[in-house]
Formats: C-alpha cells, structure tokens, sequence
C-alpha cells in the first residue's frame, strides 16, 4: 500500500495540505485509493470515508461496481413462489 502524500501529523490529527483527513471506513478495504500513514489508513481522494459511505456507494471506489447488478438480481423468494404457481 502506498504512502499518504505530503501528510503531516498536526494537533487536530493527520492533515494533508491543512485539510485533516478522517480515517478510512471498513467499506474503503480494498480500494486503490487507501493510503498509509502513521499506521492509520487515509483516502487519497476524499478527506471523509465516511461521509463518502453514508449516502450509498463511495462514488471513488476502486473495489466496488456499480449496483444496478445487485438491484437487478432476482428476489429468491418471489422467484420461487412465481414458479409454485406456474405449476
Ligand atoms: S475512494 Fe471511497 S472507497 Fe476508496 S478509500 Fe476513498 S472513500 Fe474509501
């Protein structure tokens, strides 16, 4: 994993460029864009994971696709009751 860029460890926390950056979340694992510093893992992207999270998918991620994949998927249930009936 790559070394965070021009970081620097200031009394507000770890800050590149005079922005702090707030750590990642369990959800940026595996992304290209994580960066280690200080043993702590930073966005190169975004100065907030978990606000890049809260409203659905991180729009940066390297590591997840698109969900219309997972919103197209056949609901289990209704498939097997759409196939009860077709008996
Ligand atoms: S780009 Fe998104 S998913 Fe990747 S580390 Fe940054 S906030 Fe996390």
């Amino acid at each position: 994993m790559s070394v965070l860029q021009n970081a620097a460890r200031t009394p507000e926390g770890v800050a590149v460029n005079g922005f702090v950056l707030m750590p990642i979340v369990d959800k940026c694992e595996g992304c290209d864009r994580v960066r280690e510093f200080d043993a702590e893992k930073f966005c190169s992207s975004y100065p907030a994971p978990e606000r890049k999270w809260a409203e659905g998918r991180c729009n940066f991620a390297t590591h997840v696709k698109g969900d219309a994949k997972a919103a197209a998927k056949v609901n289990p249930l209704k498939a097997s009751k759409r196939a009860a009936k077709g008996r």
